[in-house]
């Protein structure tokens, strides 16, 4: 019996959420006396037995080349092999959308409880209970799970990142993959911009904004603070933005440490999006918008008089 935790990768490089699944499943292998380990699918250019610093003694991978991009339907067919045959009573994944496409299918799979949107460690004082988000973070549940394997997608920033000395043993696992159905014939990439779900500061506008044309001031704080620019779905639905920056219920759900919202309203569709970022700072000329009800720091104010001024500040703070 051990914990396995699932170790995400994009073009070689492991996503940073999988270092959160992987000190959390090391955690909840220490509560139950288990090993942890985790695995990777597909070639990786990053060093695997630094990964021991998170807590797990061990990584598998397997190492096949069909295995470089997501086809749930295959990840989760090795998935379930490995987690025979390494014995494995807990999988852990991140709830990201890698996590949030194989989790579920794997429970089906493996006849196993899953606890999806998990946001704390489980209680083992009264059998295996996780507490998760519902209904788009506005409620929690907590769920027994009761399976002899068990399933638990964290969802990201839900637990804290921390490091040890450790270097973990890095073993190939030999497993048949069956040939994929997703071909990836080709990839489109946004370039120059730090990258929405994995980027740590976000500035985002809504309809506030009143078109394309005044995005200027949104592109222009992002690039001081180092930031990616999203959007509500009103916005991206009215062609001001690109669809791959609308975030929310139907778009990206990210968990940034810092989410500026700007001229957005926070209809819980696009909070379900953005209600797991560290710091929510919301600015809105109406003091009433729902969004001020979620956020940390809220600026009641004209976001073309504000956000110049801000701007400006953070500018007067860089030349320091
Ligand atoms: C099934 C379904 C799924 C959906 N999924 C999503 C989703 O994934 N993501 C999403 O975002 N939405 C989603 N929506 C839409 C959502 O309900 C809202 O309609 C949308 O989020 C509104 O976008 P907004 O806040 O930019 O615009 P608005 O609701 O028009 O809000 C604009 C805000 O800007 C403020 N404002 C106006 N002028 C200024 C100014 N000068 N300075 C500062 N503030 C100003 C206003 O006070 C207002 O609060 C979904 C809806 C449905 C029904």
């Amino acid at each position: 019996m051990s914990v396995l935790v699932f170790i995400d990768q994009a073009e070689g490089h492991i996503r940073k959420n999988s270092f959160e699944a992987l000190c959390y499943g090391a955690k909840v292998a220490e509560m139950m006396g288990l090993e942890a380990a985790g695995l990777i699918l597909g070639q990786v250019k990053d060093d695997l037995s630094d990964l021991g610093k998170f807590g797990v003694k061990k990584i598998y991978q397997v190492s096949k080349p069909e295995l470089d991009h997501l086809d749930a339907q295959v990840f989760t067919q090795v998935i379930g092999d490995a987690v025979q045959k390494t014995g494995a009573s807990l999988v852990v994944f991140s709830n990201s959308l890698t996590g949030k496409s194989v989790a579920a299918r794997l429970a089906a799979r493996l006849k196993a409880g899953l606890v999806s949107g998990a946001v704390g460690l489980p209680d083992l004082s009264s059998g295996f209970v996780v507490k998760k988000n519902v209904f788009s973070g506005k409620a929690f549940a907590f769920v027994s799970v009761n399976t002899p394997v068990r399933i638990i997608a964290l969802n990201p920033n839900a637990y804290a990142v921390s490091t040890m000395d450790g270097i973990a043993a890095v073993e190939e696992l030999d497993i048949a993959v069956s040939a994929p159905k997703v071909k990836v014939t080709a990839t489109n990439k946004v370039t120059g911009t730090v990258p929405l779900g994995e980027a740590e500061l976000v500035v985002s506008g809504g309809r506030g904004l009143k078109g394309p044309e005044n995005w200027g001031m949104i592109e222009e704080l992002a690039g001081l603070l180092g930031a990616a620019t999203a959007c509500s779905r009103a916005v991206a639905d009215a062609h001001w933005r690109p669809h791959h920056e609308h975030v929310g219920q139907t778009g990206l759900a990210i968990a940034p440490n810092l989410y500026v919202a700007i001229g957005i309203s926070g209809a819980i569709q696009h909070l379900a999006g953005v209600n797991r970022s560290k710091v929510i700072v919301v600015i809105n000329k109406d003091p009433e918008a729902p969004f001020f009800k979620a956020a940390d720091y809220g600026i009641v104010g004209d976001a073309f008089e504000v956000v110049p001024k801000i701007i400006e500040s953070v500018k007067k703070l860089k030349s320091h």
